[in-house]
């Protein structure tokens, strides 16, 4: 049974107690959005890239990998629009003083109430051009309406404050969100960077170095797993919104009169459900396909598409899949003035790639994988995560801590595995076999294995599956071969 209420607060509680994450800087009072990974979670986050790499890279034969710069040049963000465009529309509370992103506020009180009441509200307002906000009420989004359509709206239904629920708020403003640094002892023009907002934009500068230094042909993609910085302000669930966060992105590459590109969208789209079906394990029925509608999407794009994910907080982005033509390659020809353009080998034909950007956050994904495996009934609470991803893939204990027999064939049992298994292997004989049990069960282990006074008879143990608690009883010598079998190692 599954206890649906309070989940958020039973994952964040189950995060921090047993090491996944911890609010960042907390020994000094916090850094806001920022997290810092414990040792379950750098183990299911290094689990979760890896397998990423493994099926978009490794897995792959149209597909090389890129480590780009995080610090990199002001005129690439200039080039890409991030310096105008890479705005979150804020609002401050002039009672309370919180700050808080307008969109959200909006969305989210037109998620809590009625429809019908709010288009009649809007129809009441304005006799005028009101078809774009009675689409933003139907559709319960906001992206791409102006700063003056977003403060008409919270005046129209006098939206609270979700903290004071004061209505007193100062006009929308937009915020940047791209990290500068200065670089050097010179302060000034010259010596600004940006921590990059994305990884995508190193694939596109680097895209000519990776034509020129490798066999790659059109269409094919760059991959990039790293880490990205938004000076984003909405505080809570956890690390779904941070300051820092790692992003995976493909740029894939091709020549749109050689490629049909609807074909190649529906085959991104079928390859992130299955990633995230069959590689990450997730339930189908939490997953879903949100087409950007023709406001909300950036004007170069032909397509773009969300996977959300069914978060306790609602359904929400979790992986954006985005047509975005040959904009960026043409910004970044215009602005660097350097010839972009690959030359068709058999045709001569001189191309500028159009490109398809599948783009997802890895915490992200970390959250989602809590929350789609997280289980608790009366006896215990279970994260029934892909062996795949476990952080912990075996622990191996010793039935009692004051046996030196025990003690010593379970160790040597565990040195063995851990020799073998790609993986976390872990060796606990604290507390009674049972409470073991049940530490494990909290993050997710799938094989205990027990050494008890059997064992030291006929050199046979019993391993326990986590999710139906069922043991067997097998030979030490076929216990390598049963876990790799089980774990897919
Ligand atoms: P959102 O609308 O949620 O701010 P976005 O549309 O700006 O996201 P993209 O720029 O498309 O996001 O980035 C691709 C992916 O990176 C997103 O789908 C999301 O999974 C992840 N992501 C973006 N911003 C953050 C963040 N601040 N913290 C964690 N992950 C993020």
């Amino acid at each position: 049974m599954i206890a649906m209420d309070n989940l958020m607060d039973k994952i964040v509680a189950l995060a921090k107690r047993r090491g996944f994450m911890y609010p960042g800087s907390d020994l000094y009072g916090g850094v806001a959005n920022t997290y810092d990974y414990g040792p379950m979670g750098v183990e299911l986050l290094r689990n979760i890239k890896n397998l990423w790499w493994k099926y978009f890279v490794h897995q792959r034969a149209d597909v090389v990998g890129l480590d780009a710069s995080l610090i990199s040049h002001q005129k690439i963000w200039e080039a890409s629009g991030h310096t105008k465009g890479f705005a979150d529309a804020l609002i401050d509370c002039k009672n309370c003083k919180l700050r808080i992103r307008a969109d959200h506020l909006i969305e989210n009180y037109l998620e809590e109430h009625d429809t019908d009441d709010l288009l009649n509200l809007i129809e009441a307002f304005d006799k005028g051009q009101i078809e774009d906000l009675k689409k933003a009420v139907e559709t319960k989004k906001v992206e791409g309406l102006s700063s003056g359509r977003l403060d008409e709206i919270i005046g129209i239904f006098k939206i609270p404050c979700p903290n004071c629920k004061k209505h007193d708020f100062t006009k929308v403003r937009k915020f940047n969100l791209l990290f500068p640094v200065q670089l050097g002892i010179v302060e000034g023009d010259q010596s600004l960077a940006y921590l990059r907002g994305e990884t995508a934009q190193g694939m596109f500068v680097n895209f000519k170095n990776v034509v020129d230094s490798t066999r790659v042909r059109l269409p094919f993609g760059i991959a990039q797993l790293g880490k990205s910085f938004r000076n984003e302000i909405t505080p809570g669930n956890s690390v779904f919104r941070t300051l820092e966060f790692e992003q995976g992105e493909i740029e894939y590459f091709f020549d749109p009169d050689a490629t049909n590109w609807e074909t190649l969208f529906e085959d991104w789209k079928k390859d992130m459900w299955d990633f995230a079906t069959k590689g990450l394990g997730i339930k189908e029925e939490n997953l879903r396909w949100r087409e950007h509608s023709d406001e909300e999407r950036s004007f170069y794009s032909k397509r773009t598409e969300d996977l959300e994910y069914k978060f306790p907080f609602g359904f929400k982005e979790l992986w954006g899949l985005a047509y975005r033509t040959n904009y960026d390659l043409t910004q970044h020809q215009e602005a660097s003035k350097k010839d972009l353009t690959i030359v068709d080998p058999i045709t001569n034909k001189k191309i500028l790639p159009h490109v398809i950007e599948p783009a997802v956050g890895i915490n992200r994904l970390l959250l989602m994988v809590l929350v789609d495996s997280f289980k608790q009934d009366e006896k215990r609470t279970v994260l029934s995560i892909s062996p795949k991803l476990a952080p912990v893939k075996v622990a191996v204990f010793p039935l009692l801590a004051n046996k030196p027999d025990l003690v010593e064939k379970a160790k040597e049992i565990y040195l063995d595995l851990k020799s073998k298994i790609s993986g976390f292997v872990a060796l606990d004989a604290r507390g009674n076999i049972g409470k073991r049990y049940l530490a494990q069960d909290e993050v997710g282990t799938p094989f205990c294995i027990t050494v008890d006074f059997q064992t030291l008879e006929d050199q046979t143990v019993t391993i326990r599956d986590r999710d139906t608690t069922e043991q067997v009883r097998i030979k030490i010598e076929n216990l390598y071969s049963y876990l790799s079998d089980k774990l897919k190692i």
